[in-house]
């Protein structure tokens, strides 16, 4: 199993970080905690690093990945910002915002990390140990979720050993991901945004900003992640349902029903920001519960689809996807 270090106080996370940052400049791979769910990280400038990282996932196909940068400055040097581009970053970073834009011809990022296109996803994590160690290897990160490929996202450290093994060299533990689901990430196209992936910044906030709407990807699947089935759990998934069964799980939303004995809620007061954070981790413990007392599976109440909503309704989609198909899963 991976050495697993606490990076919760100031002094544990610049301690974490100095040991992530010399990995991460030798080409390992560290498991690190960011505001929406925990990234295994990989210097993105090194070809060989992020093959590991397909490697470690286990991912069947090469998507495109995210390059963490500290700041502004840093994404810069890899992406063409457009005024658009940088109203966006000012508003939204660090966050879960991801911007995919044009790639400079002389960024350095590693050509399988961008999948050989000519865009490059970017964003500025908030969490203060994923800055620690951005700091301390003093480049892009490329960091997708710390699961194997097609799996429930990792919203606490134990979580990433569970699912990992000792594939990363090492795993700081920031304690749960506050957001706990995946980033919003946006397409920059001249004075044209797409969303490519609903997250955790809502839609709403991020159209305020630009003073224009978000249009949906349609069609063709332009972010690999966007394909039907993933972040599955073991269990079947009914969604929207109001009255579960006795032998289902059940996720609840809001009040949940008084004497259903395998409740988790994700909400009592009805709040998509705090349903997002427990979303993950209650997948995971409602999938346990199922192997555990031979559940038929697991039951979800209905959730508004505003805020945060639209991105937790997008996750249990995928989740309750058929899962035979593509297998491209990330
Ligand atoms: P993850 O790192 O697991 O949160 O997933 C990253 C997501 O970003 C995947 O859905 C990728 O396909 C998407 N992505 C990364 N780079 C690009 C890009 N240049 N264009 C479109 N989507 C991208
Ligand atoms: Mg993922």
């Amino acid at each position: 199993m991976s050495e697993i270090v606490e990076a919760l106080t100031a002094a544990q996370t610049a301690r974490a970080a100095r040991r992530a940052g010399e990995i991460l400049r030798a080409g390992g791979l560290v498991g690190l905690p960011t505001e929406t769910v925990y990234g295994l990280a990989a210097d993105a400038t090194n070809d060989r690093a992020v093959a590991r990282v397909f490697e470690a996932k286990g991912r069947p196909a090469f998507n495109p990945l995210i390059a963490h940068v500290r700041d502004l400055d840093m994404a810069k040097a890899h992406a063409v910002f457009s005024p658009l581009a940088e109203r966006l970053a000012r508003a939204f970073w660090p966050g879960p915002l991801t911007l995919v834009l044009p790639r400079r011809a002389d960024s350095g990022v590693s050509l399988l990390a961008t999948a050989g296109l000519d865009t490059i996803a970017l964003r500025a994590p908030a969490h203060p140990a994923a800055r620690a160690a951005i700091e301390a290897a003093d480049r892009p990160l490329a960091a997708p979720s710390a699961n194997p490929s097609g799996a429930v996202s990792p919203t606490t450290a134990a979580h990433v050993a569970e699912g990992l093994g000792d594939r990363a060299d090492l795993i700081l533990d920031g304690g749960p991901c506050p957001v706990g689901i995946e980033s919003t990430i946006v397409k920059v196209e001249g004075e044209d945004l797409v969303l490519l992936r609903p997250g955790g910044v809502a839609r709403a906030a991020i159209e305020a900003v630009a003073g224009r709407p978000l249009r949906r990807a349609a069609g063709a699947v332009e972010a690999p992640g966007m394909l039907a089935s993933h972040y599955a759990p073991a269990a079947r998934l009914r969604l929207d349902v109001e009255t579960p069964r006795a032998d289902e799980a059940f996720l609840a939303f809001g009040a949940p029903p008084g004497d259903h004995p395998h409740t988790f809620l994700l909400s009592e007061a009805g709040d998509a920001v705090e349903a997002a954070a427990n979303l993950f981790a209650m997948l995971r413990a409602a999938d346990a519960l199922c192997r555990e007392k031979a559940l038929k599976g697991i039951a979800v109440a209905p959730i508004p689809a505003s805020g945060l909503g639209e991105a937790i309704n997008d996750r249990l989609a995928r989740a309750a996807a058929p899962r035979e198909g593509s297998g491209i899963g990330d």
